[in-house]
């Protein structure tokens, strides 16, 4: 049975018991505790928590899940993916665990025949919380399980909760014994990769008050309304009912790792047994391939870009991952557009947004492609100098300060710098390198949470929200008489704020905008009886809660106190004309580039819009004009702006953009500027008319990240004092260099020959000088025993190539008829350097160039080598250069057999 089948037997089934079918929400949700969502009820949190109440007792979905925990385990078992579709029904106070036991069994033992899965009963083996007598019974008595089949487990495996205080329960899982090709006998305790874990119901029972690990947490309370949560893995009941082994075989997946084998020429499955754990390198590595190349579409689709940070990492990880297991098997050419076309034909009959996006899709991945190949190459170059420099100082570990370099600064995996190194008989210093990434990941941190201010304690605000949400009157008015609800100073609730404190203010009633949709929050005053607020930042640290960030300048101001809160009504136009100009520099890249200019980010504020979209390459400066161009017409035709509120459906259906991000939320809100020449779902506030932007500058185009680019634009009044400014330097520099405006471009170029000429014939002098110098100098070289030694200190600005030159040229002079050694140093930008050459006659005697050097260079402080005719060296103590040579000369009189 095919999964897409599946899917659809799942939802038809739930419907027909009374399920709501809701569509899934996209992998990136909001909410700042999940880089993805990771199961099937995360978009039913706010109705679990009780913040919200749903408009269903049942509902059913199939939701796309990515687990990022799961990434070093694709390939190894046969049960996991990175990218995976949860089959979930959830009960709201409706049914619990009897209903949700009959309706799982019903499904899965029901003949194909008759629209179920057809699993054989005798197989099929439940656990259930260690004491959870109800399920036990549920599942021996009701369904007639044998007792020898049910399983109690405790709570690592078997009790659910969500890390916070809130809901929580024992869960009951259910598992299909694939027999003993796969494993050792016993039930899932023993091996659950025989025994195939493939269903989840989770039965939510208790109010936790306080969760402090996955088995520690204190029960406060029973739940007066239980809720039903259960997640069927679509995946792994495909694995089961195409009878393949393992979850990178099934019609969804198996393509890709197919093309793959044949791009590589291995034979996929020949040395591998049935069981995981009997698996050749190579076929779990083309589970990789084939697993992060669907995980990769999935992700870009719902919007995700590649990047160094959070969501772009784990995507720019997968598509590295994916290029880098191809290479390892031995194909070295770009891979991901022969793959990710597969993987589209594959999907595109569950999403078929996945087609109509894929020329945005592909452009994102094969830049990322590109820009790791070129990593590749110059990360490898670095590698072999790192490599050659740990064994020429007769090391056997690469220092990790190294390993993290690569890493850092040439974006190089480390499990491939490990690789590499070893290929080329060395260790890697991994401690070190672990304890570099630790740090920089708390400083990360750390600048998270100080950019945040405190937000990350999330705990403080939920209490907030508990109390009501916030009335939000941001489309609406500017000013609004409101109560103090709650003030929050360091993540802390305080009963009051003092003159000069800084702190959060959640009122009852608000007319700010919060940040959000890349708008920034708006400026303003609360004031009160005695009390004077300037807000300088609104946030939603949780759904439904405006926070208030205000610096306290008279006061105090008390919870529970009427207020007065006034956005500054000077921002709030600023910042209309700056979002509604984002939407029209969107419209006008489309226009200008295509539509897989899609955005990929966008941040505004008054006066200063930033733009980031799919795009391979930099924008000549005629495509940016022309940008503009489109874009400053649309404001002079003085376009309507509306805003209108539909569901997601039809918002899609009237050919919104929907970025990412966005809910199956009841009602979604569509700005349209123009009529459809722009459509985007937006929850930002804007001008009534496009004339009241008021202009439009760019200012810049940059590269941030493989396949994204970035305009930049002033709006509005900072437009005009942007170009103000622009031509006032003209004025400036036709002043200095006193031309005409007209004349300035062809000046200017004028001037900047003429300086380069002269830098070339300075160059040539100083050239010139170094000769004639090097002339005189034959006539200081004294004999040693037998050998010509000249040694020279050439002083400041003699520069490492001064010197070889002056060197080789001295040696030449000083012919072939006895034994020679050039040694010479010199001073550049502050740092000793010495070069040493030597003759065929001088290298019979044992006079060796790369020895010397290294003798001087460690008295300059440093190190160096070459060969025996020519090596040069350098240090960091520029007063030791005497000192250098008379080392050299020492070493000479020792190889000529002179003493004292
Ligand atoms: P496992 O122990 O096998 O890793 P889990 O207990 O973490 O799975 P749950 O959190 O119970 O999984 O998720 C519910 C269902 O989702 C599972 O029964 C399984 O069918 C499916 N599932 C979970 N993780 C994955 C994954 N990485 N790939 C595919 N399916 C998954
Ligand atoms: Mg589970």
């Amino acid at each position: 049975m095919e999964t897409a089948e599946i899917r659809r037997r799942f939802l038809s089934f739930y419907e027909s018991k009374g399920h709501t079918v809701v569509p899934s929400s996209p992998l990136v949700y909001d909410d700042p505790n999940l880089l993805f969502v990771n199961a099937g009820m995360v978009p039913f949190k706010p109705y679990f928590l009780g913040q919200q109440t749903p408009q269903w007792d049942r509902a059913t979905s199939v939701q796309k899940c990515v687990r990022t925990g799961d990434i070093e385990e694709v390939g190894k078992t046969s049960r996991h993916g990175t990218f995976f579709q949860m089959s979930g029904n959830f009960s709201f106070g409706d049914y619990f665990k009897e209903g949700a036991i009959r309706f799982a069994w019903e499904l899965i033992t029901t003949s194909q025949d008759q629209g179920g899965y057809g699993l054989d009963a005798d197989k099929i083996w439940p656990t259930v919380y260690e004491d959870d007598d109800e399920a036990y019974d549920l599942w021996h008595r009701t369904i007639g399980v044998p007792k020898e089949r049910i399983t109690r487990r405790g709570k690592l495996d078997n009790y659910w909760h969500m890390g916070v205080p809130g809901p929580g329960g024992p869960c009951s899982e259910l598992y299909l014994d694939r027999g003993p090709d796969y494993g050792r006998e016993g039930g899932p305790a023993v091996d659950e990769d025989r025994y195939l874990e493939f269903w989840n119901l989770v039965f939510m029972q208790y109010e936790l008050s306080a969760v402090r690990a996955k088995d520690d947490f204190d029960i406060a309370s029973e739940l007066p309304k239980k809720n039903i949560d259960t997640g069927m893995g679509l995946e792994r009941m495909a694995t089961l009912l195409q009878g393949v082994d393992n979850l990178y075989e099934i019609d969804e997946v198996y393509p890709v790792l197919d093309r793959a084998a044949e791009l590589t020429g291995k034979k996929y499955g020949a040395h591998s047994g049935h069981a995981a754990s009997e698996s050749h390198p190579d076929d779990v590595r083309l589970r990789v391939v084939a697993d992060h190349v669907r995980s990769s579409l999935m992700l870009i689709g719902d919007g995700v870009t590649p990047g160094n940070e959070g969501r772009g990492y784990v995507l720019r990880r997968m598509l590295r991952r994916a290029v880098r297991s191809m290479r390892l098997l031995g194909y070295d050419e770009p891979s991901l557009p022969l793959l990710l076309p597969v993987s589209v034909e594959r999907m595109k009959n569950s999403y078929p947004e996945l087609e109509a996006g894929f020329d945005r899709i592909s452009q994102i991945a094969y830049a990322e492609e590109e820009a790791f190949r070129r990593t590749l190459a110059s990360g490898t170059t670095i590698l072999d100098t790192a490599v050659s420099r740990t064994k020429d100082s007769g090391g056997t570990t690469l220092p990790g300060d190294q390993a993290f370099q690569l890493h850092d600064t040439y974006g190089f995996p480390i499990d491939l710098t490990l690789e590499m190194a070893q290929e080329q008989g060395l260790e890697v210093d991994r401690a070190g390198f672990t304890r570099l990434m630790q740090e920089q990941r708390e400083r990360a941190k750390a600048d998270a949470k100080s950019k945040k201010g405190g937000h990350a304690n999330t705990e403080v605000w939920r209490d907030l929200r508990a109390l009501g949400a916030t009335d939000w009157r941001a489309y609406s008015q500017l000013t609004s008489e409101a109560k103090v609800v709650g003030l929050v100073v360091d993540g802390v609730r305080v009963e009051e704020l003092e003159p000069g404190q800084r702190g959060q203010v959640v009122l009852d009633r608000t007319p700010f905008y919060a940040e959000s949709g890349g708008q920034v929050g708006d400026e303003g005053i609360i004031t009160a009886d005695g009390a004077h607020l300037r807000v300088v930042d609104v946030q939603r640290p949780v759904k439904g809660l405006v926070a208030h960030t205000v610096e306290v300048l008279t006061g105090p101001v008390r919870t529970g106190q009427e207020v007065s809160a006034e956005v500054d009504p000077e921002w709030r136009i600023s910042a209309c004309q700056a979002h509604s100009g984002t939407h029209v520099v969107h419209a006008a890249l489309r226009q200008v580039l295509g539509p897989t200019a899609l955005q990929s980010g966008s941040y505004n504020k008054p006066g200063y819009l930033r733009l980031d979209f799919a795009w391979g390459q930099s924008l000549s400066s005629e495509t940016r004009s022309e940008i503009e161009e489109v874009a400053n017409l649309a404001v002079r035709q003085d376009l309507p702006v509306s805003a209108q509120f539909m569901t997601l459906p039809q918002a899609r259906e009237f050919g919104a953009l929907a970025l990412f991000g966005e809910t199956y939320d009841e009602q979604v809100r569509v700005i349209e500027i123009g009529g459809p020449w722009s459509r985007e779902l937006c929850g930002g506030t804007h001008v009534g008319h496009s004339s009241q932007i008021g202009a439009l500058s760019v200012t810049g185009e940059s590269s941030v990240g493989s396949g994204v680019r970035r305009l930049e634009a002033f709006v509005g009044m900072d437009a005009l004092r942007y170009l103000a400014k622009e031509r006032a330097l003209v004025a400036e520099l036709t002043e200095i260099v006193k031309v005409q405006p007209g004349e300035l471009k062809e000046r200017v170029a004028a001037l900047v020959a003429r300086v380069r000429d002269a830098e070339r014939e300075l160059e040539k002098v100083r050239r010139e000088q170094v000769q004639a110098q090097t002339g005189k100098l034959v006539e200081y070289a004294r004999d040693l025993g037998g050998i010509r030694v000249l040694t020279h200190d050439a002083g400041d600005g003699a520069s490492a190539d001064d010197l070889r030159t002056m060197a080789l040229d001295l040696r030449g002079r000083l012919g072939e008829a006895t034994p020679v050694v050039v040694a010479l140093t010199g001073v550049a930008k502050g740092r000793p350097g010495v070069v040493v050459a030597t003759n065929a006659g001088a290298r019979a005697r044992g006079v060796k160039a790369g020895a010397l050097v290294r003798v001087a260079a460690q008295t300059l402080g440093g190190g160096g080598g070459g060969k025996d005719d020519l090596a040069q060296g350098g240090g960091t103590d520029p007063t030791r250069t005497g000192d250098a040579l008379g080392r050299i000369d020492a070493a000479v009189r020792e190889a000529a057999g002179i003493t004292g």
